[in-house]
């Protein structure tokens, strides 16, 4: 039997459902066809003996009024739990913690750095500015901010939380607001000050959260969307297009299904939509499969608190890939967001892999809890056992945007547009964390929306769209 659908997605991770759901703001109805038995993608939450771990992103970062927006009206907001108001967070520096200064003024009379990179840091405003297009994050930090800057600060972040290796990660896609302040501004500093001051430039003030139970809860909500029909189970096989959209093919029990949708999106990763576009769009798989991916474990460990000879007291801490360490970071979830651990006991979330480990998932669990154990033990005192370790393997965890990544993503969205009908909504374009999601999916929805709009005009025969506004 062939189904008729005006936008069918392909994919339901946040991508997908974040998409479904600013499509249904506008009233209109789309499918989700999801290989997996359960909806949500990377994200999902494990709950035993009163630990609540999270498999991939633990928390939104956010500052933007569209997903303030999304969050309060989806639901989410009743569940919404922000995080602690703790600051204190470390970065590995000989072999020490050190505490990370919270802001220009801490990082000016912090003992963290030298002498020369805080009056380098002075100087931010009076270099001159002169971005290549393929200039690699590290060689922009150098630049501007020195060497250190890159080794405490952007380093951890780009190589621990992005998972890409610095010395090959392209810029302008890694740090997109950093490398626009310097193009629209001349520097940093001007583009911090011109963006407290001048009027509409001022974003909302940074927030950090998480929700009741987890993650999940986040994609769980979204799944409960009136105007969406998820198809849980069912493997996307094959795409083509049509005069009027696309066809597309699943499998689900060894039934086949025909699906005819006007507006196609992937939220898939890259080499899943270059593989199903292959045979029809070589060219855009092409460029589709040069997206390489990072392998990422998750290893949460809990601790008995009264067990612990010096208390943990903040965020947790982030390593240099300098410093030549298998673990990469570990956050204190339970000091971060309340109700991740029982009384009295500690929740580290901690990570190995990224761009510059591409071989650390072919350890065993047991190797790499091991050596995650021996990590935090010298690192933070710790001396006995966790009570609780749970693994969480992403072999194909985040992408990497290294080389000339801002080209290939421009190269992919052009031949996107030149397909009819054509939408790709997912982390390897615009941003991998779950406000760029949530963004990314409301543009390419407007996109939809409109293009729906302009044919429903035009024809006389193709279904109107329902226009009603609906709040699930
Ligand atoms: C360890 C880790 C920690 C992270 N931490 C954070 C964080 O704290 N904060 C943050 O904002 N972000 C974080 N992220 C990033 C964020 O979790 C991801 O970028 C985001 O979840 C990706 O969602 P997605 O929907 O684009 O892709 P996915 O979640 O990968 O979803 C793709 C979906 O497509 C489905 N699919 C694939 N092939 C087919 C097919 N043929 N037919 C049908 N369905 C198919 C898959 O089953 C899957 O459900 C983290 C990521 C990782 C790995």
């Amino acid at each position: 039997m062939i189904k008729h659908t005006d936008v069918l997605i392909i994919g339901g991770g946040v991508s997908g459902l974040a998409s479904a759901w600013w499509l249904a703001q506008k009233g209109i109805r789309s499918t989700i066809l999801e290989q997996s038995d359960r909806t949500g993608g990377l994200i999902d939450t494990t709950q035993q003996d009163g630990y609540v771990t999270d498999h991939a992103a633990s928390m939104v970062l956010n500052f933007n009024t569209q997903v303030t927006q999304f969050i309060s009206r989806s639901g989410l907001q009743d569940y919404r739990v922000n995080r602690n108001k703790i600051s204190r967070r470390y970065v590995l520096k000989n072999n020490q913690l050190k505490q990370v200064p919270e802001n220009i003024r801490g990082i000016l009379y912090s003992d963290l750095f030298s002498l020369k990179t805080r009056l380098k840091l002075m100087s931010e405003p009076f270099r001159s500015h002169s971005m290549t297009d393929h200039e690699t994050v590290a060689e922009f930090i150098r630049r501007r901010l020195g060497q250190e800057i890159l080794d405490l600060a952007i380093d951890p972040y780009v190589s621990a939380v992005l998972a890409c290796d610095p010395e090959k990660a392209c810029a302008r896609s890694t740090l997109p607001r950093l490398t626009s302040l310097e193009r629209n501004f001349g520097s940093f500093t001007a583009g911090i000050i011109a963006k407290k001051l001048l009027p509409g430039k001022k974003g909302l003030p940074q927030e950090a959260f998480s929700f009741s139970g987890g993650m999940k809860t986040l994609t769980q909500t979204l799944s409960q969307n009136p105007l969406t029909d998820i198809h849980n189970g069912q493997k996307v096989l094959a795409v083509e297009p049509t005069k009027s959209g696309w066809r597309v093919t699943s499998k689900a029990d060894n039934q086949e299904y025909q699906y005819l949708t006007k507006q196609l999106i992937f939220s898939t990763p890259a080499n899943i939509a270059a593989a199903l576009l292959q045979p029809v769009k070589s060219k855009l798989a092409e460029l589709l499969n040069k997206i390489e991916y990072a392998p990422i474990a998750q290893i949460h460990m809990g601790f008995d608190k009264s067990g612990l000879n010096k208390s943990l007291d903040g965020n947790g801490f982030l390593i240099p890939s300098r410093e030549n360490m298998d673990l990469r970071g570990s956050l204190w979830m339970s000091n971060l967001v309340k109700h991740r651990a029982p009384e009295n006991k500690l929740l580290t979330s901690n990570f190995v892999g990224g761009g510059c480990q591409m071989d650390a998932l072919k350890k065993s669990d047991a190797v790499l809890i091991d050596q995650t154990l021996s990590s935090l033990q010298k690192l933070t005192g710790i001396r006995q056992s966790p009570e609780m370790v749970r693994i969480n393997r992403h072999q194909q965890g985040l992408p990497l945007y290294h080389g000339k990544y801002s080209d290939l993503t421009k190269a992919i969205q052009h031949r996107a547009h030149q397909s009819n009908g054509l939408h790709f909504v997912a982390n390897y374009l615009h941003g991998i964390s779950i406000r760029d999601r949530i963004i990314q999916a409301k543009s390419v929805s407007d996109q939809v929306y409109s293009t729906l709009r302009q044919h429903s005009h035009q024809s006389t025969t193709t279904v109107s769209i329902n226009v009603q506004r609906v709040t699930p």
